[in-house]
């Protein structure tokens, strides 16, 4: 069915197109040319990590991130299991096998609890992801990573110029990746980025990203011809995209703004309601700045959660539940997930519910949505439904 309001609508800013055409203009479409260029310089010095180099996707980035900490078959790497197949999937690619950490059921990041019991001898990295864009307790964190040794990788596709105690998300590992693909705050269509924290590991992801070669010193005339110098794959976008890109990064501000004031809406006409009916609205910890990705409810259990869904439906609304636990998929499975292990992640997943939540989302729209909800039938017995 059509729906009247969407769960998600890209907007465009307003300079894309202007950007992207004189991109052409100047004959540069291929990769690292003057946009690509202009977006690392913006996220190096906004959020001030050492190197920003821009993906294809976040998916990329993160298997960047594999390849350059030389993740080796029966290396294990903790992940949430309530992410995008990606943050696993990133190292399963070569070859390690991802260790299922349950979530804190107030944020729903990884329970920073839990790790330390789930390391071994073969562990190499923790791959937090601020889910929602609210930052995970990276303090705790990270002090377990240096104890032991490994490497952090933040999966930041939800969370970029969110702030956790005053700092960036996407400054405290090793590495971040960043998604621009159309559902996430800021887009251009298909797109990442790896952040790099680690000097060390700068020229490696250079050489990485561009094909196993030496390539971006030659550009920078550090090295007179250039050639295959370790293994690597093509992560790099086209100019086109970074052009598309560089125009919502410069508006950055804006568009949390904007984002800002949808979320603060839902939280206010939302509020009263969610405590009468035992409904969870998000938390965010005073020490988190989030970066107003998503907003969602957790409701009191999965039949509710799917009535909920059928009946905003009814009235033209998309909304949409999120990840199904990890441990649980067909692939989690074969490294030894079942059903049990992440108890939080398993009674979450079920119950969770994402409203439409995009930039241009008027307070009209919001309002039919606020109207929508609070004439739900919890009892299921007939008031409020068309069936
Ligand atoms: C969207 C998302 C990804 C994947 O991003 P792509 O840019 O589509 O590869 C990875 N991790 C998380 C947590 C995401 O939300």
């Amino acid at each position: 069915m059509d729906y009247t309001i969407p769960f998600n609508k890209p907007t465009i800013v307003g300079k894309e197109l202007f950007y992207i055409s004189n991109a052409i203009h100047e004959g540069d479409s291929a990769g690292d040319a003057g946009f690509t260029k202009k977006c690392h310089a913006y996220l190096e010095q906004t959020l001030g990590v050492r190197k920003a180099l821009l993906t294809t996707s976040c998916t990329h980035a993160l298997e960047m991130s594999a390849l350059l900490l030389d993740i080796q078959p029966g290396d294990e790497v903790i992940v949430p299991s309530f992410t995008f197949v990606s943050t696993a999937n990133a190292f399963v690619l070569r070859g390690a096998k991802p260790v299922f950490a349950d979530i804190r059921p107030d944020t729903l990041n990884i329970d920073e609890t839990q790790i330390e019991r789930l390391i071994t001898p073969r562990t190499r990295a923790i791959a937090p992801v601020h889910y929602a864009g609210v930052g995970c307790e990276m303090d705790v964190i990270c002090a377990i990573a240096e104890r032991h040794g490994l490497a952090v990788v933040e999966d930041n596709a939800h969370g970029l110029f969110g702030k956790y105690k005053g700092r960036y998300l996407g400054t405290f590992g090793q590495f971040a990746t960043q998604s621009f693909h159309e559902t996430k705050n800021i887009i251009c269509g298909e797109g990442g980025a790896l952040l790099i924290n680690d000097p060390q590991y700068v020229e490696r992801a250079e050489i990485i990203r561009e094909k196993g070669t030496n390539r971006s010193r030659f550009f920078r005339g550090q090295v007179d011809k250039y050639s295959w110098v370790d293994i690597g794959s093509s992560f790099l976008p086209s100019d086109l995209l970074a052009a598309f890109l560089y125009a919502q990064l410069e508006v950055h501000d804006q568009i949390l703004a904007a984002r800002r004031r949808v979320w603060d809406y839902y939280q206010a006409h939302l509020n009263d309601w969610a405590e009468e009916h035992s409904v969870r609205l998000p938390p965010v910890p005073g020490h988190c700045e989030q970066s107003y990705h998503m907003f969602y409810l957790v409701l009191p259990s999965l039949e509710d959660r799917q009535r909920l869904i059928g009946h905003l439906r009814d009235n033209g609304i998309q909304s949409v539940f999120h990840y199904l636990p990890l441990n649980m998929s067909v692939m989690g499975q074969k490294f030894g997930g079942a059903a049990g292990d992440c108890p939080v992640t398993e009674d979450i997943s079920d119950r969770l519910l994402r409203l439409p939540f995009f930039n241009e989302i008027t307070e009209d729209e919001q309002a039919r949505v606020v109207a929508a909800i609070k004439c739900f039938d919890f009892s299921g017995k007939g008031a409020g439904s068309h069936h």
